[in-house]
């Protein structure tokens, strides 16, 4: 996706009530808040003015206009004077798109010693803002309520975190899974409802036989290969079997031909996020690791075992935090650290972590497969680094979507582990172990997460409420008995 063409629109409401003067102020003041909002490079679209709004055929037309516009993802409005909602309901009607109430004034004080009457009805968004705001809830439309002086620099950080996630979702509503061979027999939590997703959160999820991909991997030709194969020994620290000469170089070739096929298929097809399992690879003589790996931290969703709903929530994820520092991978939780006062659990997968997460430089490594029964699969293996993350999963509840957030502390782990030949992340989960993992369980939270490092839980709460579905929090506020209650209710 290519987010530095995306806008967010910005409106205005009014009405004619104050006269062509009090309009012209108003007009030229919301020009000001929006470029300035635009010029913020904390938020990551364009924010397009928009002429003031004083009647309803106005506002149905702007807001059909920003719906039919692709490059807009999401529409800022704000009150600036007082602007009947009954002028709204027909625009808002045909919103789909997320929108921000910003909720400010164009001055940050009330200057005592001058204010008088016209001053006060140029500056009503404190009563106009109410007015809309009730229209909305009326409507039922969720949208996120900023409130603050438009100029102040945390006001602007918040629609900068707002705009990432509607960049997300405006990905999600485009977006297609590729899946390569079905779920996991028998899994439940990865499986679900795929039209009932596509219903809630707009991506398609095509099935395609093994085969189709083994066929694009074959044709991948051997000059490619050579050149991936040098980018591989620029980028990673490669170990002794893996380098010319090595007794596992022939299944680094094989790595590097199906990252090339891979790619091209989900190039091909316009597929953002894939699936595979472990459990059908015919014609693959080795689990794909180090393509998944590597797709991944070029920005696409994955979800291991045919996972589709996970594999659209990573690729999700990673548009809502392209550029800043940090990483969003597939994730589950794999074993656990009881020892108390230090639990920990240690998050990994057979291979398929993204070093966008990676604390150190990766190590490119092939080491034999417990499982599976196929050629030992070439990985890179790291850390994670420390600091605040979150895990994030959705889940299919059979008549609804269910997004469970836990907010985690990662640690880097108290010893080296010389013989885990994969990468790993290890992390503190909040409010504690008892609680969080406890909450999670309750909730019917997956094996299987979206492990960001840069998005927070108010913004994955936003975009809950963006595709519309239900959301549970398990955070250092989480008291067990009371989120029980949610969980099951
Ligand atoms: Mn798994």
């Amino acid at each position: 996706m290519n987010t530095s063409k995306k806008s967010i629109w910005f409106l205005t409401g009014s009405q004619h009530l104050y006269g062509p003067e009090t309009l012209q102020q108003v007009a030229e003041n919301s020009r000001k808040v929006a470029d300035s909002l635009s010029e913020n490079p904390e938020i990551p679209t364009a924010v397009r003015w928009q002429p003031v709004l004083t009647g309803s055929d106005e506002i149905y037309q702007t807001i059909r206009a920003a719906e039919m516009d692709d490059d807009c993802v999401g529409i800022i409005c704000w009150m600036h004077t007082f602007s009947p909602a009954k002028m709204w309901i027909r625009g808002l009607q045909v919103l789909t798109k997320p929108m921000c109430h910003l909720h400010t004034q164009f001055f940050e004080n009330i200057p005592y010693a001058q204010i008088n009457m016209d001053y006060m009805n140029l500056h009503q968004s404190a009563h106009g803002g109410r007015e809309f705001g009730h229209i909305c809830t009326k409507l039922g439309l969720d949208r996120k309520v900023i409130v603050g002086h438009w100029a102040r620099p945390q006001v602007q950080s918040k629609v900068g975190s707002w705009a990432r996630v509607a960049l997300g979702r405006a990905s999600e509503r485009q977006m297609k899974v590729a899946r390569f061979g079905d779920n996991m027999r028998k899994v439940a939590v990865t499986d679900g409802d795929k039209v009932a997703a596509q219903m809630a959160f707009g991506y398609e999820v095509d099935g395609y036989g093994v085969g189709d991909l083994v066929e694009r991997i074959n044709a991948v030709s051997e000059s490619r290969v050579k050149t991936l194969l040098e980018e591989y020994a620029e980028t990673y620290t490669l170990a002794a079997n893996v380098q010319p000469g090595g007794d596992r170089r022939g299944n680094l070739l094989v790595s590097a031909r199906n990252e090339l096929g891979i790619g091209d298929f989900l190039r091909e097809g316009g597929y953002t996020a894939f699936t595979d399992t472990f459990e059908d690879l015919h014609g693959l003589p080795q689990l794909p690791g180090l393509a998944v790996q590597r797709l991944m931290a070029q920005g696409y969703g994955f979800g291991g075992e045919g996972d589709w709903k996970t594999a659209a929530l990573v690729r999700t994820m990673k548009v809502m935090g392209e550029g800043l520092a940090g990483g969003n991978s597939f994730m589950e939780d794999y074993t656990y650290h009881f020892e108390p006062g230090n639990q920990r659990v240690l998050g990994s997968h057979m291979l398929e972590i993204c070093p966008s997460i990676a604390a150190d430089k990766p190590r490119l490594e092939c080491h034999p497969l417990g499982i599976g029964g196929k050629a030992d699969p070439c990985r890179l293996v790291f850390t994670g680094g420390a600091g605040p993350a979150l895990n994030a999963s959705v889940v299919d509840m059979g008549d609804r979507f269910r997004l469970v957030l836990n907010t985690v502390t990662a640690h880097p782990p108290a010893a080296d582990l010389p013989k885990l030949p994969v990468a790993r992340v290890l992390w503190e989960t909040h409010p504690d172990m008892e609680t969080g993992v406890a909450a999670w369980i309750y909730a019917g939270g997956a094996h299987h997460t979206c492990y960001s490092q840069n998005l927070s839980a108010e913004q994955l709460q936003d975009y809950a409420a963006m595709a519309g579905i239900e959301c549970l929090l398990i955070d250092r506020d989480t008291r067990l008995a009371e989120f029980r209650r949610v969980a099951l209710g």
